[in-house]
């Protein structure tokens, strides 16, 4: 008998990234900043320290620690993942047993669904109001009564760059009884974090990463916060040495530079600003443009029905974006980058209008 892949890995396909080429690239929600390029030198000295034979701190204990001085939280509630991708991982496999209900929003980020597959656990949709809103009461209700042993999503979310305030948050943790995890990648960009309240509930996991405001995708490296209980689970389930000695060592130097950080996500946040109205305005003249959604984020959203002949036609004028069936994701570069696309942006819509 030829040996078979189970049943659930036959089904798996592999993630796959925008890969066609392209002179600017607004389609992953990364930084336009490049820390290396401002920090090179500083990186540079703290990697050439490292011990090559020697396995990395398994706590990663000062980048924990840097990490937790730059929120002004304290490090023994956080929990360093390789990406925060592993650290979604690692909790719905660890967390949940195999069978239960785990509940995700839709439109949301894809790896909840992946993961949750993964783990072999029941995948639970509820989709989002019309206009692409969490309706956190009905969030609420559906995790009450129908047995929810997670929930988890994206707040602000990706796609759709819309977030749910820290007050209705709170209410939404407060009134569960199920593990409540809530991915924070873009709340730097907007400031309604609920970071500081893991220690006031024992059924929340925050979720933040180092890749979208902090410019250090390259590096892959993710915190999970959450009360001593989650947390003492999270450091005992996890691999062991799950952060390479290099991504400790570099992400220890940028994270003690808040000064910088802070000065790229104010400069990202004015030019998402400038972006998301710029769009708003093209709106208005070209109709295949249906809806422009109020960015907190580092991307702007719009809804089309034209998205692949937009998508196609920034292609041919070098600027790739991000496509999700009649939807487009725009992340904000560089005010070059910016003036790029929104170039292309109206080049290709008066095409598609004819004129
Ligand atoms: C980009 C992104 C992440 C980041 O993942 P890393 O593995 O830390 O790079 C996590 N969640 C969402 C919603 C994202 O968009």
């Amino acid at each position: 008998m030829p040996y078979e892949l189970t049943k659930k890995l036959r089904s798996v396909d592999t993630y796959q990234p925008a890969e066609e080429e392209a002179e600017i690239r607004l389609d992953a929600n990364e930084s336009c900043f490049d820390i290396a390029q401002e920090m090179g030198e500083a990186i540079a000295k703290a990697v050439a320290g490292i011990s090559m034979n020697r396995y990395p701190d398994p706590s990663a204990k000062a980048v924990t620690e840097a990490f937790a001085e730059y929120y002004g939280i304290d490090p023994a509630y956080c929990t360093a993942g390789n990406g925060s991708d592993e650290l979604i991982g690692l909790i719905l496999s660890s967390y949940l047993e195999k069978g239960d209900n785990v509940l995700i929003l839709s439109p949301d980020f894809s790896m909840y669904a992946f993961y949750g597959y993964m783990s072999e656990l029941k995948i639970k949709t509820l989709h989002k109001e019309e206009d692409l809103k969490i309706n956190v009461s009905k969030v609420i209700e559906y995790c009450n009564n129908n047995d929810v042993k997670a929930v988890i999503f994206s707040n602000p979310c990706n796609p759709t760059s819309m977030g749910v305030t820290r007050q209705d948050m709170i209410r939404l943790v407060r009134n569960v009884f199920c593990l409540v995890i809530v991915d924070e990648a873009y709340m730097d960009f907007w400031g309604e974090s609920i970071m500081d309240k893991v220690s006031d509930f024992d059924n929340l996991i925050v979720l933040k990463t180092c890749s979208k405001n902090m410019g250090m995708a390259a590096l892959r490296l993710g915190f999970a916060i959450a009360c001593p209980n989650i947390t003492e689970a999270m450091k005992a389930v996890k691999s062991p040495y799950n952060i390479n000695a290099v991504t400790q060592a570099a992400a220890c130097e940028v994270l003690k530079n808040k000064a910088l950080l802070t000065v790229h996500t104010a400069e990202i946040i004015r030019n998402r600003k400038k972006l998301q109205s710029a769009v708003s305005e093209l709106a208005e003249r070209f109709f295949v443009i249906e809806k422009v959604y109020d960015s907190v984020t580092n991307f702007v959203f719009i809804k089309t029905a034209a998205a692949e002949e937009i998508y196609n036609g920034l292609l041919e004028r070098s600027v790739r974006v991000r496509r999700l069936g009649s939807y487009i994701r725009i992340t904000v570069g560089t005010e070059s980058e910016n003036a790029r696309f929104l170039e292309a942006f109206e080049d290709t819509l008066g095409l598609i209008q004819g004129f």
